[in-house]
């Protein structure tokens, strides 16, 4: 797709561990370009080197180091708003953005169940975008509107569910998650907590993946979305490695399937994303590994530059009908690539 003019992005939560991977990915990116910065009184009016604790293994790309940062309310000199803030604070500062005219990318769960914002997978869910017009409607917006992303967790399951839905239909999920430190953001979770032992609860998890997944692939009804009729139940632990959410699934079918065809299934998985070949879309959105002791966090969180959602181990189950482990990288395909490739897709559908 060629692009007459990149289009001005500012992140709210600039300086926190996912507003870091979007600025990482921002670089050079074909569609955008960083021009606002925003985050907490703490880092106001300060340039964005001065006040940032960059935390990844990359050098901080020149071109935002002298960026002031502002306060997360509106004006920003940016014509798109991508939003990693924590939820509190997102539900007065996104909607403040909205109305002010600004497309609203939100990774927060601020409005993920709302029921006229669209929770986007750009694979799964593109078609959930029509909502947007409702939204405007509903809260008097202008030029302004919100979408968001899923919950970290969420989006590896969904990755693997969809095919699964898509193929054979699908009656009831189990699933337990092995989440790394990054996703409680930085400095997260007491280092006295995590060395030599593993946290058996992480605060409203379980709860958002018992219901996103059956709005991302719910049906789009007009004005709402009719969730799926499948019911979702998880366990979620924090565990001591640094990226990547490993996830224990069993999956009880619509019809009887065998392990081959749910592996073809898992593998031929693709969507509008790929068909656009949007410049952050994974080549294989998910990708099946046959060794018997893979996925694994430190060789797979990085499958397609992170965007990937890596399955293996796959199974028939005793008591469900299939068993699976996957993988997904939470600050990427989680949280900033998630946001970045929503953003894309607007692009891509002339929304931007
Ligand atoms: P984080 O590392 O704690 O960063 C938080 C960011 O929000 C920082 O830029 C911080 O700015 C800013 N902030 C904090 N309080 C603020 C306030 N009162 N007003 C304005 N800005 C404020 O958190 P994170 O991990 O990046 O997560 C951000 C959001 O993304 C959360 O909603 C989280 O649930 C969601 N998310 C995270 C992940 C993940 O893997 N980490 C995955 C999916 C979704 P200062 O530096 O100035 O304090």
């Amino acid at each position: 797709m060629s692009i007459q003019r990149k289009r001005r992005v500012g992140i709210l939560g600039a300086t926190g561990t996912v507003g870091q991977r979007l600025i990482h990915m921002l670089r050079e990116h074909p569609y955008f370009e960083v021009t606002a910065l925003a985050a907490s009184d703490r880092s106001e009016g300060k340039p964005f080197a001065d006040v940032c604790n960059w935390k990844l293994p990359f050098d901080m790309p020149d071109a935002v180091k002298s960026i002031k940062v502002y306060p997360c309310k509106p004006p920003l000199d940016c014509d798109v708003v991508i939003a990693s803030l924590p939820s509190d604070i997102a539900v007065e500062a996104e909607a403040a953005f909205a109305a002010a005219g600004f497309p609203v990318i939100s990774n927060s769960s601020a409005f993920r169940m709302h029921e006229d914002v669209p929770l986007i997978v750009p694979e799964i869910n593109p078609d959930h975008l029509d909502l947007i017009p409702a939204q405007k409607k509903n809260r008097g917006y202008d030029r302004g509107f919100m979408i968001t992303n899923p919950n970290c967790t969420t989006i590896g399951l969904v990755m693997a569910l969809a095919p699964l839905q898509q193929r054979f239909g699908l009656e009831a999920v189990m699933m337990t998650s092995m989440q790394a430190i990054s996703g409680a953001g930085y400095p997260g979770v007491a280092s006295m907590d995590m060395i030599d032992n593993v946290m058996p609860h992480i605060g409203g998890e379980e709860e958002k993946v018992e219901v996103e997944p059956q709005k991302i692939m719910g049906r789009f009804a007009g004005t709402k979305i009719e969730s799926a009729p499948f019911a979702v139940s998880a366990q979620c632990n924090r565990v001591n490695v640094q990226d990547g959410h490993l996830e224990s699934v069993r999956v009880k079918l619509g019809r009887k399937a065998t392990v081959e065809e749910v592996a073809e299934a898992f593998a031929g998985f693709t969507g509008l994303p790929q068909e656009l070949k949007l410049p952050t879309a994974p080549v294989r959105p998910v990708i099946v590994r046959t060794e018997k002791d893979r996925p694994q966090p430190r060789l797979d969180r990085d499958a397609e530059n992170g965007m990937a959602t890596v399955v293996g181990r796959i199974a028939k189950d005793t008591i469900f009908d299939f068993k699976f482990t996957l993988i997904s990288h939470n600050t990427i395909r989680g949280a900033a690539g998630a946001a970045l490739l929503n953003a894309e897709l607007l692009v891509a559908k002339n929304l931007l």
